[in-house]
Formats: structure tokens, C-alpha cells, sequence
């Protein structure tokens, strides 16, 4: 079979959609080491590789390391960008780097933001109806993606968990936090706990319990669990890479 190029006939040749990687070299020298420690252990390949081995999008998706001058993550829509900052990883390890297994938090609590803003970016790309708040359906695409991914998904969610933990506010809550798109930092951490626990009930009971999740919430969380998960399979099972 001959293939012969589209642009000849003045239409736009058409490139394969896939993730791809994209790294900014930071100004500041403080963020230079962590932008070559992500270039060295190369793990935004590996996200890039796993999504490209499971997903098929109609548009290129970047995922970027970028120094954004905050600590955030962001999608664009406008780039088809996924942007990670650099700052943000620098914030998490401040946050969290002095708690007992920090280095699987921080990676766990990154692998979480980088899979959040992939439901942004699902949820554009494929045009899917979303029916309540945005940000809780990318932070339930986050979970149900690393529970299903291997056995570190409860760590890495886990890891997210802290985090959100580490930015509720503490005392009275100013009215203007209401108003934010996100749920409030510690709804989104019983969020967490109430799905990694009703994702498999027997093997994560121990989140239950004081500190952690009130018995009042645990007993809804398989059925939660089970809709949320179905919620984002079903939209997702058309775009699947291998039929
Ligand atoms: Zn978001």
C-alpha cells in the first residue's frame, strides 16, 4: 500500500495524538537541581508512556515541568498543556518532607496533582458531562487511576491525602474559602480516605478511626467508590489504546 500525503491536496497532515514531555530549564538556580533530577529519573516519560499505552486522545497532550513562580499545576486548554511547577514539588517537600515515609508521600502526593489535571484534561478533550463540581470528579479520576494503576496507588493517594491535610486551615474558616472552585482542603482529605477505604473495605480499614475517617462516612464508601470508578470507566472505554 502506497501511502500518500494529505498535504498535497491542501488538507493538514495529521499527526499521531499522544502524550509527550516537555521541560523548562529554571532561572532559578534553587530549582535547577530538581529540574535535573526529573530529567535523570526520567519519570515523566514513564507517566507519558503508561497514558500513551492506555489512552488514545484526539489532540496532543504536553506534559510539562515548568518554573511558574507559585507553587501550582494548571491545565490549559488553550496548549493542550498539562503544567507541573517545579515550585510545587519544592512546596510538597517542604510540607510533608519531615513526616516518616516522605519521599513515597511527595511522589505519591505528585503523581496525584499530575493525574487531577489529567481529568481536566480528559474532561475537555472528550467533551464529558460533568454534572457537579469539576474539581471533585479530576480528584476522583486521580484516585480511581492510581488504586487501579499498582500496588503503590493507595501509598501514592495516601501521599495526596497528607497534603491536603497539610493545607487545611486550622480554626475558623474565612467566608472567601467558600467561594473557591476546590472543596475545602479538608473535605477533600476525608474524600480521599472514604474512597481509598471503600475501593477495598477489608484491605484499607485502618484509615477508619479517630484522626482519620468517621465511622458515619465509612459505610457509604464502597457504593461511592463503585459509581465514581464506573463513573470515569465507562466515558473512558471508547478511547481505550488497545480495544
Ligand atoms: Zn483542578
Amino acid at each position: 500500500m502506497v501511502f500518500v500525503c494529505a498535504c498535497v491536496f491542501g488538507f493538514v497532515p495529521v499527526t499521531s495524538a499522544e502524550f509527550v514531555t516537555q521541560y523548562r530549564i529554571p532561572a532559578d538556580p534553587g530549582l535547577r537541581q530538581l529540574h535535573d533530577e526529573f530529567v535523570r529519573t526520567r519519570l515523566l516519560e514513564d507517566v507519558a508512556a503508561g497514558l500513551n499505552a492506555e489512552l488514545k486522545l484526539p489532540r496532543k497532550v504536553t506534559l510539562m515541568l515548568d518554573e511558574c513562580g507559585v507553587a501550582n499545576a494548571l491545565y490549559d486548554p488553550d496548549t493542550s498543556r498539562i503544567v507541573l511547577c517545579y515550585e510545587l514539588f519544592a512546596d510538597l517537600a517542604r510540607r510533608i518532607g519531615q513526616i516518616e515515609e516522605a519521599e513515597t508521600l511527595i511522589g505519591g502526593a505528585f503523581s496525584f496533582i499530575l493525574l487531577h489535571e489529567l481529568g481536566h484534561a480528559l474532561i475537555d478533550q472528550l467533551d464529558l458531562p460533568v454534572t457537579g463540581r469539576e474539581e471533585d470528579a479530576a480528584d476522583q479520576l486521580a484516585t480511581v487511576a492510581l488504586i487501579d494503576a499498582d500496588e503503590g496507588g493507595v501509598d501514592a493517594v495516601a501521599g495526596a491525602a497528607v497534603w491536603f491535610a497539610s493545607l487545611a486551615t486550622d480554626g475558623e474558616i474565612d467566608t472567601l474559602e467558600f467561594a473557591d472552585e476546590h472543596g475545602l482542603n479538608a473535605q477533600r482529605f476525608y474524600n480521599l480516605l472514604c474512597w481509598v477505604y471503600g475501593a477495598d473495605p477489608a484491605a484499607n480499614a485502618d484509615v477508619v478511626g479517630e484522626d482519620g475517617l468517621p465511622e458515619s462516612r465509612a459505610g457509604q464508601c464502597p457504593a461511592e467508590y463503585a459509581r465514581l470508578s464506573a463513573s470515569w470507566e465507562r466515558p473512558l472505554g471508547p478511547h481505550a489504546a488497545r480495544p
